[in-house]
């Protein structure tokens, strides 16, 4: 019999022998557009912190001012002794933010996620799933035990055969997807899955974390921007992005949330997050709602435009519609290792993803934009990526 170290050995050895290797960076700073590790100073262009708001003094006078009053730790799960004001404010600035009747938060967005796949679905349901859905999607769609399927990307043809398909067999039907994809920062076709999911009986949850804080007159996400947000069922978004703090939410109707609060074991059995960061996640969404988020979005869209045209002049292509998130496909694994190296040895830090995160032979450096740079970190970036990117 083999042992437990010798084991996990030849696991650990078959992920170094793919190029698949990943180990964390302790970062010595604040995140920022500046970030330390390793005793050097790199311009960071990998956060989500789209809107630069993760260090801004509003939200740490909130954690400050909540850990005062309601201490530290939240001490129970909510539906115990948990459920502490800071959380009751937070979803209600939620649900009046994103105009729902309610709004429910979880840890984390991936929790979310779980939790309604999981209250919502069983063995007599299917799942309809965009093909470049996020993980926490994925595994909640399996966990929840319904039937899954994937539609081809952004394929409104595809997702019509299965949405027929699953009309004949019975049950219930969600469609689930991203507004503006994680990975490469392209936008869902929205108005054509709503009509869909519609003529078909379905429903739909729109996973909103990397548009949340961006689109819209508020920026409430995608859906509101383009005028849907009350035809979708159920809309997901995380506080740990562009809102600056932690935490997942779920924004829907009342009965979606109470729903939630009996069935989603991610919910019930897990301890409530602390009421320091929901203070910190509302003081978020307030700001973005303020002339002062409105401001912040205003510099993040001339940044990524600066970025747009800089990378177009250098020959890559880039999405149809803008994003705060530019995937430049490298290829290779190891090439795109390399390239990665390279930036980083000229003072940027920007990611290489590869698979499993993508495709084989599409990894990619994944840049990702936020207020917080300057027009001269922009300027510097693309300088850089002249020279160190060879394709
Ligand atoms: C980050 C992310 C999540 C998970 O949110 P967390 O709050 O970080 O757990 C869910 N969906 C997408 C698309 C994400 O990018």
């Amino acid at each position: 019999m083999v042992g437990f170290d010798e084991q996990l050995g030849r696991d650990l050895d078959e992920i170094r022998d793919a190029g698949l290797w990943r180990e964390l960076r302790e970062i010595e700073s604040a995140q920022s557009a500046r970030i330390k590790f390793g005793g050097r100073e790199f311009i960071n262009f990998s956060s989500n912190d789209y809107l630069g708001l993760a260090a801004h003094p509003a939200l740490g006078r909130a954690v400050r001012e909540a850990v005062e009053q309601f201490g530290v730790g939240s001490g129970a799960s909510r539906l115990i002794c948990g459920s502490l004001q800071s959380h009751h404010e937070l979803e209600s600035a939620l649900a009046k933010w994103q105009g729902t009747e309610a709004a429910l938060v979880f840890s984390t967005g991936f929790a979310a996620a779980q939790g309604v796949l999981t209250s919502l679905l069983g063995l007599d349901d299917v799942v309809i799933l965009d093909k470049k859905a996020h993980a926490s999607m994925i595994d909640a769609a399996k966990l929840s035990g319904a039937t899954l399927r994937v539609f081809r990307h952004n394929d409104l043809e595809n997702l019509e055969k299965l949405l027929q398909w699953a009309a004949d067999r019975g049950g219930r039907v969600l469609v689930a997807s991203e507004s503006v994809f994680s990975m490469d920062g392209d936008h869902a076709p929205l108005a054509g899955i709503v009509e869909l999911k519609e003529r078909y009986g379905a429903w739909l949850m729109l996973d909103e974390a990397h548009a949340v804080g961006l689109y819209g007159p508020l920026g409430q996400g995608l859906a509101a921007a383009d005028g849907l947000g009350e035809r979708i069922e159920i809309r997901m978004g995380t506080l740990g992005k562009a809102v600056g703090a932690a935490s997942g939410f779920i924004c829907g109707s009342r009965q979606l949330v109470d729903l939630l609060v009996n069935k989603a074991r991610s919910f019930i059995f897990s301890t409530a997050p602390s009421p320091a960061v929901s203070a910190a996640a509302r003081a978020g969404v307030e700001l973005i709602q303020s002339a002062e988020g409105e401001k912040l979005r205003q510099q993040l869209w001339q940044r990524v435009g600066k970025l747009r045209r800089g990378v177009g002049s250098l020959g890559w292509e880039t999405p149809a519609e803008p994003s705060a998130i530019l995937p430049l496909i490298v290829g290779g694994e190891a090439k795109a290792v390399a390239t990665m190296e390279r930036l980083s040895e000229a003072g940027f830090f920007i990611p290489a993803i590869r698979y499993p995160t993508v495709p084989r032979n599409e990894a990619r450096l994944r840049v990702t934009l936020s207020a917080s740079h300057s027009v001269e970190d922009i300027q510097q970036l693309v300088n850089a990526l002249g020279q160190a990117v060879t394709r």
